[in-house]
């Protein structure tokens, strides 16, 4: 009798999962709390995939041999504790596709920058011709993918709650951007647990891999005392050299590996402010690791698009900028938003936040904000930090804040939506926030 394998979630990354268990012979079970999706079921119904909506049966889940979760999954899911008790191993979809992927893999993780990183390294080897796929958080399931392809590369985005079902997966670049307090929730409120998680993207690295990492960021690099990593060390940094990593020289990035020095000026990059410079290095030695010639490198820093509500500066009105940065939802994302500001500002915050610091942002609020529009059913901690530094104006609809926002706008201002907070106050998601602002920005 075949291994039984029951996936717990009908999206994405569950249905990919089941296909590529059902090409290997498994017998397969998908079960979802919620409705799966249409274009999903037809998936499962393409493979002849057995599956279960809006339901866990007990019988049909707790004979499993080995269960994949998909990521949304809280630990604390009742189904979840039937499952530990049972002492059936729990792993992620990544984890399980590794096993069947023959790919090198670039693997992305940190607080923030994860997606801007993943697909500007994705762009780069695309644009340099390599036969390579894009995974994980972002684009099509890994597994499906592994299944359905046959890449020689895959850029991976991978969230700490990922990386909580990864044992024996091993990147072959792996990436750790920054990390900062998030998602504490969900790690019993305790950092070093959310350190611990994300450390995970180092897990199983053989001399024969690459760990890229932030100089910069001191959690990552006290956290690398305690650690004994055989895979050759590539960090990056904007205040200090290296022999071998990213850093820069003036106003000049450099990518020095081995006998190559690429080297391209900081204001030629399509995506600017210092985060970003980060995450170009980032990307900038995995593409190198990957063999990607310099004049393509080049290119490729200088022709990303970017992405949708990540700094994306929108629209300009009467000579004054509007900047979408809707993914901004916690503090540390903000604080570079404001930070790469070159002009005064009109800044929307605001929603629900996880316990934010406001007083972080002091600074850069006395020197470059010259408003604050409040946008959320609670504002009161933003009264309480700001009261006195600038004017504060209350809203609680985009339509509002953007036309307050444009009365207050002068010649040569910007107006950034960097919110620093969660959406669900007011909106869906910060999708639907950055497209609200969008919309009520056109129709000024
Ligand atoms: P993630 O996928 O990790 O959430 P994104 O690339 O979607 O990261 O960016 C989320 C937010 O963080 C955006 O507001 C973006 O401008 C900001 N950001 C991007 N890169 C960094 C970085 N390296 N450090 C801090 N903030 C960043």
């Amino acid at each position: 009798m075949s291994l039984r394998i029951v996936i717990l979630g009908g999206g994405e990354s569950g249905t990919g999962a089941a296909v590529l268990a059902k090409k290997h012979g498994f017998d397969v079970f998908v079960s979802d709390l919620g409705e799966i999706k249409e274009k999903y079921i037809t998936l499962l119904n393409k493979y002849q995939i057995d599956f279960e909506q809006k339901k866990h049966s007990e019988n049909l889940i707790l004979n499993a041999d080995e269960v994949i979760k998909s990521p949304g999954i809280p630990l604390d899911a009742p189904i979840i504790k039937q499952i530990a008790e049972k002492q059936i191993p729990v792993i992620d979809e990544i984890e399980f596709a590794g096993r069947y992927c023959k790919a090198k893999t670039i693997c992305i993780t940190g607080s923030n920058g994860k997606t801007t990183t993943t697909l500007l390294t994705y762009h780069i080897l695309k644009n340099a011709g390599l036969n390579v796929g894009l995974a994980g958080n972002v684009g099509k399931s890994f597994a499906l993918q592994v299944a359905e392809e046959n890449f020689e590369w895959f850029v991976i985005e991978l969230s700490s709650f990922q990386l909580d079902g990864m044992f024996d997966f091993k990147a072959d670049i792996a990436v750790l951007l920054n990390i900062t307090p998030d998602h504490l929730n969900r790690y019993n409120n305790e950092f070093q647990n959310y350190i611990d998680s994300k450390f995970r993207i180092i897990q199983n690295l053989t001399e024969n891999d690459s760990f890229v990492y932030c100089f910069d960021d001191e959690v990552t690099t006290n956290e690398l005392k305690n650690k004994e990593i055989s895979a050759k060390m590539l960090p990056f940094s904007v205040n200090k050299t290296f022999e071998e990593g990213g850093f820069l020289t003036e106003n000049i990035l450099h990518i020095k590996l081995a006998n190559n020095d690429f080297t391209m000026s900081i204001e030629e990059l399509a995506l600017q402010g210092i985060h970003n410079q980060y995450n170009s290095m980032a990307a900038g030695i995995s593409s190198k690791l990957a063999d990607i010639r310099s004049e393509k490198l080049r290119e490729s820093f200088k022709s990303f698009k970017g992405v949708e509500h990540r700094l994306e500066k929108f629209l300009k009105v009467k000579d004054v900028e509007y900047i979408n940065d809707s993914k901004a939802t916690n503090i540390n994302s903000t604080w570079y938003a404001l930070q790469s500001m070159k002009t005064q500002v009109i800044w929307i915050v605001g929603g629900i936040d996880k316990g934010n610091d406001y007083g972080m942002l002091k600074d850069l609020v006395r020197k470059k904000v010259k408003a604050i529009i409040s946008l959320g059913v609670d504002n009161s901690k933003i009264h309480e930090e700001y009261i006195g530094i600038v004017p504060i104006y209350d809203t609680q609809s985009m339509d509002l804040a953007v036309q307050t926002a444009y009365r207050l706008a002068e010649e040569g201002d910007t107006v950034l939506l960097s919110p620093a907070c969660a959406s669900f106050d007011l909106f869906k998601n910060y999708e639907d926030r950055g497209q609200k602002f969008k919309d009520s920005v056109r129709s000024l």
